[in-house]
């Protein structure tokens, strides 16, 4: 058989299931983008089917293997978190998910959607005569420059057929540096000082995403780990760090963070890391191990540093507690770097100049603003990697006695900032007017 003869032949085929999917049943349905278009499609028709069968010449059932490494390799190159294979109505659409956003990656003929995510369900174990039901699995994957990943595949049936969604988990990410994470320089001196301490609770908080683990990381890294006896519960493990004690808890078999914490503190630890605060028994021992000599890290599901007091009272942790055992609490977000490459200034708009005045301290008249077009290093988006925006709230005298004297939210902030603790949205504003961000992904962390 000639390849054009398997070609027509896959062609045929790919035709005769397509009756099955779930996407004819649906394509009967009116959709109102469908009928604008529908004049247009029945004119062409003829000219359509011969694109296509061209296209599909091209195609060739033997290079898919090699198309599917191609992606994976340009996924990990341009740092992607996330593959997502599309199917639509008559195209095939690739996107990498690169510092929280969607970019293009390609859009492939129909022609290689089943085979493409027939070479990924070999690759990672799942069945590829099942259509209709969703699938997980999982494989690793090594790059061209020897690079290891872990990939984590998602596949769900959809009107268009199975769409897919590889998650790429990174087998020795590189951990970030303390000084990189994009501190405020005094703020970063203030928690250096605090990471001497022998004692005590230093807290990373945020929602989900907002780089909370890096944190922990980054300062767990900067103590050298033959001199301490570090251990940490995890869930899951994200960076191997030399010489740490690291336990992946599993509450599935009945393995929590408040079981974990109990046996490591009889290990002799001199610095504990207990990967999330999420109930009263965790947060009860992680003070009370930061009250006995041990330096403690953690992270909780809050929106303020100030708030983060308010949730462990909630927890049913006593007052003089907290106060005495939390010593620094890192509230934070991760914003999208403006592209340092294509980027440009302009004034600030008029109608900022009243928060950049009250806010940043400067004269908007002479302060900038920062945008980017895009260019080939940011995948033309205008982004480049990503800062993190910090509010550090210290534990003091006077802020002790405010959380034992039951004083309210606003009064603990209001004297935090007597004391120099800058806020979230100041720190947002002046990394907008110093060309880190733009201004409209400084609104967008504030919100
Ligand atoms: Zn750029």
């Amino acid at each position: 058989m000639s390849l054009l003869d398997a070609l027509k032949k896959e062609s045929d085929q790919a035709l005769k299931e397509k009756p099955e999917t779930p996407e004819e049943k649906v394509e009967k349905e009116p959709i109102s983008e469908k009928e604008k278009v529908e004049t247009q499609d029945l004119a062409s028709k003829d000219e359509k089917v011969k694109e296509e069968v061209l296209e599909a010449e091209t195609f060739d059932e033997d290079t898919v293997p090699d198309v599917v490494d191609e992606i994976f390799n340009h996924a990990l190159k341009k740092h992607a978190s996330d593959i997502h294979f599309k199917p639509k109505e008559n195209k095939f659409e690739v996107y990498f998910r690169i510092d929280g956003t969607m970019v293009e990656y390609k859009v492939f003929d129909k022609i290689y959607h089943h085979p493409i995510i027939a070479r990924i369900k070999i690759i990672s174990g799942l069945k590829i005569d099942e259509h209709r039901l969703p699938q997980d699995g999982k494989c690793s994957f090594e790059s061209k420059d020897k690079k290891e990943v872990d990939l984590r595949v998602s596949i769900l049936p959809t009107q268009y057929g199975e769409k897919v969604v590889i998650r790429l988990l990174e087998k020795d990410p590189k951990m970030v540096e303390l000084r990189d994470l994009g501190m405020l320089p005094n703020i970063l001196l203030k928690i250096e000082e605090h990471l001497k301490s022998s004692y005590g609770m230093i807290l990373a908080v945020g929602p989900t995403g907002s780089g909370k683990s890096t944190s922990l990381f980054s300062m767990l890294s900067t103590f050298n780990a033959e001199d301490y006896n570090i251990s940490t519960l995890e869930d899951p493990i994200e960076y191997k760090i030399k010489d740490v004690t690291q336990t992946q808890i599993n509450p599935d078999i009945g393995f929590d963070f408040s079981d974990g914490l109990r046996t490591i503190v009889r290990q002799d630890p001199d610095i504990i890391m207990v990967g999330e605060i999420r109930d009263q028994k965790t947060a009860s021992l992680a003070i009370e191990s930061a009250l006995t000599g041990h330096l403690v890290f953690s992270t909780l599901h809050t929106n303020t540093a100030v708030g983060t007091i308010q949730r462990l009272l909630n927890m049913d942790i006593d007052r003089f507690l907290i106060s005495a055992a939390v010593k620094v609490i890192i509230s934070q977000r991760l914003a999208r770097k403006v592209c340092s490459n294509c980027r440009e200034k302009y004034p600030v708009p008029e109608k900022y100049h009243e928060l950049i005045k009250k806010e940043v301290n400067i004269d908007p008249k002479n302060a900038f603003f920062y945008k980017a077009n895009g260019c080939k290093e940011c995948n033309n988006i205008g982004y480049s990697g990503r800062i993190g925006l910090f509010e550090v709230l210290e534990m003091s005298p006077a802020i002790e006695e405010l959380i034992i004297n039951n004083a309210s939210n606003a009064e603990i902030e209001a004297q935090a900032v007597k004391e120099g603790m800058i806020l979230l949205r100041k720190d947002a504003l002046y990394k907008a007017v110093t060309g880190d961000i733009t201004i409209e992904e400084a609104i967008r962390v504030m919100a």
